[in-house]
């Protein structure tokens, strides 16, 4: 089969590779399309080291091609998406049911092969079947759309309640889905204005820079309150944090779901004061149906989100647009 193979950073070859072969309870997944993401840019660097040579890819779609003995939940030719990381289902936080948070994770296209390639293989409870309607673009974005949703619970927004999501890239485009879903009415955030024409068709209520004056003066606008009820941030930028405390209201909520790596500067004396609460999201637990049911009913919209397509030939200029400033999501038709 073919597969594009990392064998160091920026070394990526599109070679012949030997058929994965299945263990119990494993299923052989025949992938149609995929996404990369900013963890795949970051693999392909060398920033997030791996195991060399290593298969990247993790956001898949794909169809059962076969599978080994002990499989139950799936059966060849089901069309499927896969949930990309699973725990060790042993240790204490596994039993309570915090398996995102499991120290023994296994992330397959980081730890394990992915779905850069024809084939990839994968314990069966990471395969969840798809609604017959849904079409593979549509389904693309299921996994950073369970992300979202996690993150999004984790603010527990009340119907009529304001948000405002910083970040307009794939993450914040599908919060700010997520939360119109949930009721709330979005501000949407970005550093930059090129999102907010698909922000405002998306559903969000009002657009703003964060050039563009004291974000907090802006939030009370929005909210004709103290500021939002809470915000989700998605940027991953160092200042990230502190635009969330700007536009959160006394008694708000702040949840974080892409900060880097790096030590962040926060103002503790204003979450302290206006008793802030500030919750991470991690990944997902159990929030891959209800994600697949978001885009079954048209909730949310993921093909909107796909700048870019490219057979898996041409992943080297798949990893230039995803550096782009027009990139949202960038597939790979496999
Ligand atoms: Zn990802
Ligand atoms: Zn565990």
């Amino acid at each position: 089969m073919k597969a594009a193979v990392l064998h160091g950073p920026r070394d990526l070859r599109v070679e012949a590779a030997a058929r994965p072969r299945p263990e119990p309870g494993e299923v052989l997944v025949r992938v149609v399309a995929a996404g990369l993401c900013g963890t795949d840019y970051r693999i392909w660097t060398g920033e997030r080291p791996v195991g060399y040579p290593r298969v990247m890819g993790h956001e898949l779609v794909g169809r059962v091609e076969a599978t080994a003995s002990g499989v139950a939940s799936v059966t060849t030719g089901d069309r499927i998406v896969v949930e990309p990381n699973y725990s060790c289902g042993r240790c204490p936080l596994c039993r309570e049911g915090n398996r995102n948070l499991c120290l023994s994770r296994t992330a397959v296209g980081i730890d394990v092969d992915g779905g850069f390639a024809e084939l990839v293989s994968v314990p069966a409870r990471c395969c969840w079947p798809v609604p017959a309607a849904a079409e593979a673009d549509a389904l693309m974005l299921t996994e950073p759309l369970a992300v979202v949703v996690r993150a999004v619970a984790r603010g527990a927004p009340k119907r009529g309640e304001t948000a405002a999501v910083v970040g307009a890239g794939s993450l914040g485009l599908l919060a700010l889905q997520v939360l119109r879903a949930r009721g709330a009415r979005v501000l949407v955030v970005s550093r930059s204005r090129r999102r907010f024409a698909l922000a405002t068709e998306l559903g969000a209520e009002a657009t703003l820079t964060t050039a563009e004056g004291p974000l907090a003066d802006a939030a009370r606008r929005f909210s004709t309150r103290e500021g939002v009820d809470l915000v989700v941030e998605t940027a991953g930028t160092a200042e990230a944090v502190t635009h969330a405390l700007d536009l959160v209201r006394p008694g708000g909520r702040v949840v974080v779901t892409g900060l880097p790596h790096e030590p962040t500067s926060v103002p503790f004396f204003s979450v302290v004061r206006r008793e802030v609460t500030i919750v991470g999201s991690m990944i997902y637990q159990d929030e891959f149906p209800e994600a697949l049911r978001l885009i079954a009913s048209g909730a949310v919209r993921t093909p909107p989100l796909i700048t870019h397509r490219f057979g898996l030939d041409r992943i080297g200029e798949a990893f230039t647009a995803h550096a782009g400033p027009d990139a949202i999501k960038v597939a790979l038709a496999i």
